[in-house]
């Protein structure tokens, strides 16, 4: 059975990572959700909280589990036997990241394969950090995140739903 691992930041999880777990769920019988700690990306919202929203938000998805991860990568997928890494491609301008980072998880560990997919039109401009600017700012961002995620980033940044 292959286990597939898609690992980000998830900061918080958007309409966008769901779309791409959601089409993953159609081809893998199981969908690893890994959260990456990133302190040095310095995150809004805490491992825990991060690990919890994807959680409430991916509910309905049954093959689809969230775990919180600190180590490298390829030791994490190693350790729960997943075998593809997936991750998403939303424009061109992801590609040179991605690319590069395919390239030296392969060259870490050569069993390990990167596959990537691409989301829904409405979501390819959609991003964690778009979303958590247009909400510190007072923007609405009904359309691109889950109700429980609008109100942790309302309660995040302190301001009332609109
Ligand atoms: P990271 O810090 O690892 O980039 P993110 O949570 O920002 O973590 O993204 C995780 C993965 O999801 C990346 O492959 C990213 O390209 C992809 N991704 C993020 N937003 C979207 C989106 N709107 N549509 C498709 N893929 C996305």
């Amino acid at each position: 059975m292959i286990t597939v691992i898609y690992p980000g930041t998830f900061d918080p999880i958007t309409n966008g990572h769901t779309d791409i777990i959601y089409r993953a769920t159609l081809l893998f019988p199981k969908v690893v959700v890994a959260v990456a700690s990133n302190p040095g990306k310095a995150p809004a919202f805490t491992l825990e909280r991060r690990v919890e929203l994807a959680q409430a938000v991916l509910e309905h998805l049954a093959p689809v589990e969230v775990v919180p991860f600190s180590e490298l990568l390829i030791k994490f997928a190693r350790s729960i036997h997943a075998t593809v890494i997936l991750r998403g491609l939303r424009a061109v301008s992801d590609f040179d990241y991605e690319f590069q980072l395919a390239g030296m998880n392969r060259r870490l560990a050569p069993e390990l394969e990167t596959v990537f997919l691409s989301p829904a039109e409405q979501y390819t401009f959609l991003s964690s950090r778009l979303v958590r600017e247009v909400s510190a700012l007072g923007g609405d961002v009904s359309d691109f995140v889950h109700p429980l995620v609008k109100a942790a980033l309302n309660e995040r940044f302190l301001k009332t739903t609109k």
